[in-house]
């Protein structure tokens, strides 16, 4: 058996079963964004890594070096904001082929480094033929604060902080080469180069009870959303017409010939958080955040009573007989 049969999930789901029994009473494991240790009884310490894996997660033809100094790090905070938690230090490892240029690795750091997270270590080793960059993400929150995939309730109204599909589209218009001098395709490949930050968002969420469960989307609502669903045991309603969608997706959907909607749907690393909140308490929250933030929240759909993890999928109040999977490695 190779670990292509096993898949990306099913080796995670065997990992996490082999090491369950050494999690100690009280810490939260895999199955997060990240990973919960209780720091004393009013704090705890969110751990994240990602790795990104050149011609797995980017091409040097597709990005500057400081762009993916910038998502690099990027996208483990997008996990940090998730639990409505606060970044607090980074940790680098990087493998770079020797022929790699120095300037490159000075732009790459430009990018990586941001105001306020201190990187305080990391690993350097060479590598045969591609860069892998590794980075954990530590950040810290307030016990009450926490917000888990597990505590979604049915009933709950489910938000997103962002279009989605951006970067799905991005990416497609750097492969097939769409010219980047027209606006809205510049716009799609900064969305895929370089995500919008939702870490503040994520820290204001995070102090909103009324906010129940919180994941960040990197493989697509439709791989995402069931997540939360299968940890809280509920189902999911979705509107198709309430998914949000840029003006340049659908712009360039029209004039590319491609389906804007599965975009938004199956396209991965949009890092825009995806949440449910109680809904006497959603045409608040969307105000304040509003308010604060000077950018809207999306109301696409509602937790149910039903299958954990399944979604149904609804168009003109009609449910969608479709099966839709977002990325999965393998
Ligand atoms: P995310 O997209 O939020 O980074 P993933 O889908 O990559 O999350 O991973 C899901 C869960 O599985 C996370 O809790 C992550 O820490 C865990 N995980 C993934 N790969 C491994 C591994 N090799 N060993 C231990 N845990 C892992
Ligand atoms: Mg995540």
């Amino acid at each position: 058996m190779k670990i292509s049969d096993i898949g990306e999930f099913g080796l995670i789901a065997s990992v996490e079963e082999r090491f369950r029994a050494l999690v100690p009473e009280g810490y939260e494991g895999i199955g997060d964004d990240c990973a919960v240790l209780p720091l004393n009884g009013q704090r705890s310490l969110v751990v994240t890594k990602d790795l990104l894996v050149e011609g797995v997660h980017f091409r040097r033809a597709y990005t500057t070096p400081r762009q993916l100094g910038y998502k690099s790090l990027a996208v483990n905070l997008s996990d940090i904001a998730a639990m409505g938690a606060t970044p607090s230090a980074i940790f680098l490892g990087l493998a770079l082929p020797a022929d790699t240029d120095a300037a490159w690795c000075d732009e790459f750091f430009e990018g990586f480094r941001s105001p306020g997270i201190p990187l305080l270590g990391g690993d350097t080793t060479a590598s045969p033929d591609r860069i892998v960059i590794s980075v954990t993400a530590l950040g810290t929150i307030r016990n009450e604060h926490l917000k888990l995939r597990s505590t979604a309730r049915p009933g709950d109204l489910i938000a997103v902080t962002a279009p989605l599909g951006d970067s799905a589209a991005g990416l497609r218009a750097l492969a097939a080469g769409w010219p980047s001098d027209d606006a809205d395709t510049a716009y799609l490949i900064e969305r895929h180069n370089q995500p919008y930050s939702f870490v503040s968002a994520g820290e204001w969420l995070g102090a909103r009870p009324e906010v129940h469960a919180m994941m960040d989307v990197s493989d697509g609502l439709a791989s995402d959303l069931p997540h939360i669903l299968r940890a809280s045991g509920c189902a999911a309603r979705i509107r198709f017409e309430d998914i949000p969608m840029s003006e340049p997706l659908a712009r360039t959907a029209g004039c590319y010939g491609y389906d804007a909607l599965s975009m938004a749907l199956c396209g991965g690393e949009d890092y825009v958080l995806l949440f449910t909140v109680s809904p006497e308490s959603a045409v608040e929250l969307q105000k304040s955040y509003e308010e604060y933030f000077d950018a809207p929240l999306f109301v696409l759909g509602e937790v149910i009573d039903g299958p954990p993890g399944q979604v149904e999928w609804m168009m003109d109040s009609k449910i969608q007989n479709i099966d839709l999977k977002g990325f999965t490695h393998f």
